[in-house]
C-alpha cells in the first residue's frame, strides 16, 4: 500500500488488488472495515475510484477527518488485507460522449480524475472542459496531473475556481461558480454531456445552474457524496 500527500488535508491509498478490479471509470467502491456488519455506515464507506482501470493499482482518495473510519484508513500498514464492494455507480464515462463538460466542487474530483487518466492513456479526442471549484488554493488537489494532461491535450480545458480568498496563481479564478461563469467556460451545451460530483449541496446548486445556461436535464448525470 502506498500513500500519497494531495493536499494538507486529502490523501491518497494506492492498493495492489490480488485480482484485477473491473471498473469503468467514474465508478467508486465500498471500504469495508467492519465485515460483519454490513449496515454499518461509520465503518463501512463510499469512496471513488481515482485512478484509471488500465492501472495494476486502486486507487481512492479521501479528505482527512477525525472519523473512526479516517483513522482506520490512515493507519493501515502494507501487507494489511482490506475488504471492498466493486464496482458501483452508473454514472460514468462513455467513450461515444463527443463533449463533456465536468463541473466539480472540493473531493468531487476523484471520479474525474480516474476519467482523465483513463482518456490521456487511451489517447481519446473527447472534447472536455473541466470546471473545478475549491474554497482555498491549497485544497485543490491533483492540481499537477491536471496541468499535465491539460499540456498534453489541446482536447482538454482546466479551469480553477476558488471561492474563500484571493488565489496567487493567476490562472485560478476567484469567486464563485456563478452562472455567467458557466455560460462563459460552456458557450454551446447542445451535444454535451454534463457531470456533476461533489457535496449534496453543491450538486443541487449546479445542477440549477447548468439548466440555468441551457442543458436539458437528461445531458446532467449527478453523482452526491453524501457525508460532507
Ligand atoms: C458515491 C460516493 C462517492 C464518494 N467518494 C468519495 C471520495 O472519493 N472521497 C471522499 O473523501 N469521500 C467520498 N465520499 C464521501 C465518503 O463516503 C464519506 O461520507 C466522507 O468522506 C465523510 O466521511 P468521514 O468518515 O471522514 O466523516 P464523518 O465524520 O463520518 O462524517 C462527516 C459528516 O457527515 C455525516 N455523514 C457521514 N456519513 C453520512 C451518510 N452516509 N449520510 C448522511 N450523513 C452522513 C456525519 O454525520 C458528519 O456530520 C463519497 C460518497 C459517495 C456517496
Amino acid at each position: 500500500m502506498q500513500v500519497i500527500d494531495r493536499t494538507p488535508t486529502v490523501k491518497s491509498f494506492r492498493f495492489l488488488p490480488q485480482e484485477k478490479v473491473d471498473f469503468t471509470p467514474g465508478q467508486f467502491l465500498r471500504l469495508i472495515f467492519d465485515p460483519a456488519s454490513p449496515q454499518n455506515k461509520e465503518l463501512n464507506k463510499y469512496l471513488s475510484f481515482s485512478s484509471s482501470p488500465l492501472n495494476d493499482y486502486i486507487e481512492v482518495t479521501k479528505r482527512i477527518s477525525q472519523s473512526p473510519f479516517c483513522q482506520r484508513l490512515c493507519s493501515l500498514k502494507p501487507g494489511d488485507d482490506i475488504f471492498f464492494e466493486a464496482a458501483l455507480g452508473t454514472c460514468v464515462f462513455c467513450a461515444d460522449y463527443k463533449n463533456i463538460g465536468f463541473i466539480i466542487g472540493g473531493i468531487g474530483i476523484t471520479p474525474i480524475i480516474s476519467i482523465l487518466e483513463y482518456v490521456a492513456q487511451k489517447e481519446l479526442g473527447t472534447n472536455i472542459t473541466l470546471v473545478y471549484s475549491n474554497r482555498t488554493e491549497e485544497e485543490i488537489a491533483f492540481k499537477q496531473e491536471l496541468n499535465n494532461w491539460r499540456c498534453e491535450n489541446p482536447n482538454l480545458k482546466v479551469y480553477y475556481i476558488v471561492t474563500d480568498c484571493q488565489p496567487v496563481d493567476k490562472a485560478c479564478i476567484f469567486g464563485r461558480l456563478s452562472k455567467d461563469l458557466l455560460a462563459e467556460k460552456f458557450p454551446r451545451v447542445e451535444g454535451w454531456e454534463f457531470f456533476i460530483f461533489g457535496p449534496p449541496k453543491m450538486v443541487e446548486a449546479m445542477k440549477e445552474l447548468t439548466q440555468s445556461i441551457g442543458a436539458a436535464k437528461e445531458q446532467i448525470k449527478t453523482e452526491s457524496f453524501i457525508g460532507y
